[in-house]
């Protein structure tokens, strides 16, 4: 997934050959939701804004970041909304945008500075609001780039932004005589083992992406193909032992799983900047991680851990997904608008897969002890909560008023164009249907984690429902509710 989105040589997202045309839109392959209606964009910016309100309306070190700002509508749309707010517009320092496309980021460019130069950084690249000089606008490749400091209040915005990301696929299987000897199957070849006895419990295998055999190539039809491999793989003895929900289905012949560390490596980054980092997980840079075959694994270089005095700031993700099941068969191509085999004309076919929210939360929990999760809900209910159908009114009244005041210009056929699109736009984002985004699209989102004083109520977030979320003050750690906590209080 990652060579064929984002590779440098023709990815799907960073392919700079002429040929390749706008992703977005009717004429391109997908329409994302801030692409249908300006709403959407607005009632994120009034999210944004109602959560720096409840958190005492910092006055400085506020930033936004937006991981794969496509065009950059959603972020056009809420600055545009955070504007009408000057103490938050005052306190934000710089706007991060997290894009691996040059492309995409020359388009964002345009739509959020304007004419306004852009120069190389330390970290990418920088220019300065259409709105403000004082707003500085940053690009970069990498959100780790993007520094952590305790003392900022970030407020993190990822939309259709997760299911891009790398997963890797596992089936349990019945132990099998090619288990026997604990060989790992790598891409350069296999590691043989020393064990001696057959497993006597199902074991994960990893589904693997391969050219098909010539033989069974057929015209027009995709070069690649899953297969299970043969062997235990370095990935398939890690990561489905890292969570007790992956553990639970080892033992069910066929269970399928996916799993997106790259996608987790984000939640966590995220909930570090929010809440901190663990105190009680000092970083040892000299122990491996992990044994593999026998052999030791060097783990990741460690990062600086944040210390954060008071948790604050937010970070809402909406993306397509279940709510609360483990994705599985999940993976698809998207060509003009239709599902295609994500292994057809590898590099100009959209590939996604459903994102895990719940191993989303759980990696944001354990990864600080500052933050608690809320949601996921599905769209249609947080745009209503949030006042999708109040601002679609407001936004028609306001037509309808310039045309009758003789401001616009505007014929009366003009006018039921307008109205047209902004009605058939917010009801498409709520449509709970097939054909709509309103039950497809879940949020979430991971917020401050502050224990409340005996007696008191907990806040809730603006958007969620009290039923959303119990209100008991502890972290629970319950995956059958909608709200995801963890069972040890935060000290
Ligand atoms: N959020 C936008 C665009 C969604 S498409 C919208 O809703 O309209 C996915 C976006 O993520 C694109 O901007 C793409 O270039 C970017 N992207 C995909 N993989 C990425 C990665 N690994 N790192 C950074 N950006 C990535």
């Amino acid at each position: 997934m990652r060579q064929c989105l984002t590779s440098d040589l023709g990815g799907y997202y960073t392919s700079n050959a002429p040929s390749e045309k706008d992703q977005f839109g009717a004429k391109g392959d997908f329409v994302t939701s801030p692409e249908i209606s300006q709403i959407f964009g607005e009632l994120i910016g009034v999210w944004v804004v109602a959560e720096w309100i409840a958190q005492g309306r910092k006055s400085e070190g506020v930033y936004l970041m937006e991981m794969g700002p496509g065009r950059g509508t959603l972020m056009d749309d809420m600055l545009r909304t955070t504007r009408n707010f000057p103490a938050l517009a005052k306190a934000l320092e710089a706007v991060y945008l997290v894009e691996a496309s040059p492309r995409l980021r020359e388009t964002q460019h345009k739509l959020l500075c304007g004419d306004n130069e852009t120069k190389e950084n330390s970290i990418g690249f920088e220019s300065t609001s259409k709105h403000s000089p004082d707003l500085k606008i940053v690009w970069t490749e990498d959100i780790r780039f993007v520094p952590r400091e305790g003392n900022k209040t970030p407020f993190i915005i990822a939309h259709e932004f997760f299911d891009a990301l790398p997963i890797h696929v596992f089936q349990s299987v019945p132990p099998s005589p090619q288990d026997s000897d604990g060989t790992i199957q790598t891409p350069t070849g296999p590691i043989l083992g020393t064990r001696r006895k057959m497993p006597k419990e199902n074991q994960w295998r990893e589904l693997v992406v391969g050219p098909k055999p010539p033989h069974r190539l057929d015209d027009g039809e995709a070069e690649f193909e899953l297969s299970m491999s043969r062997a235990g793989t370095p990935h398939s003895m890690y990561l489905p032992e890292t969570s007790g929900r992956y553990q639970a289905l080892k033992a069910t012949d066929g269970a399928t799983i996916e799993i997106s560390p790259e996608s987790q490596a984000y939640a966590r980054d995220f909930a570090v900047r929010l809440g901190g980092s663990n105190r009680d997980t000092p970083p040892s840079p000299t122990s491996p991680d992990a044994t593999v075959g026998g052999k030791a694994v060097p783990s990741a270089p460690k990062e600086d851990p944040v210390v954060k005095d008071e948790p604050s700031g937010a970070a809402l993700l909406m993306d397509y997904g279940p709510a609360n099941t483990i994705p599985a068969n999940s993976l698809r191509g998207i060509k003009q608008h239709q599902m295609v085999s994500p292994f057809l004309s590898a590099g100009s076919t959209d590939i996604s897969a459903d994102v895990d929210f719940l191993g989303l939360a759980e990696s944001a929990i354990n990864a600080s002890p500052g933050v608690e999760v809320h949601g996921p809900v599905d769209q249609a209910r947080f745009l209503t909560a949030m006042g999708i159908e109040e601002r679609a009114a407001q936004l028609v009244k306001r037509a309808v008023d310039r045309e009758r005041a003789g401001s616009t210009g505007q014929d009366k056929k003009e006018l039921t164009e307008i109205v047209k699109r902004i009605e058939t736009g917010w009801k498409r984002l709520v449509d709970r249907s097939p054909q709509g985004m309103g039950k497809l699209y879940q949020v979430m989102a991971i917020l401050p984690y502050k224990p409340t004083a005996h007696g008191e109520q907990r806040r809730r977030p603006v958007g969620k429902k009290k039923k959303d979320f119990d209100t008991d003050g502890t972290r629970t750690h319950n995956l059958c509710q909608t709200s995801y906590r963890k069972a040890t209080p935060y000290h």
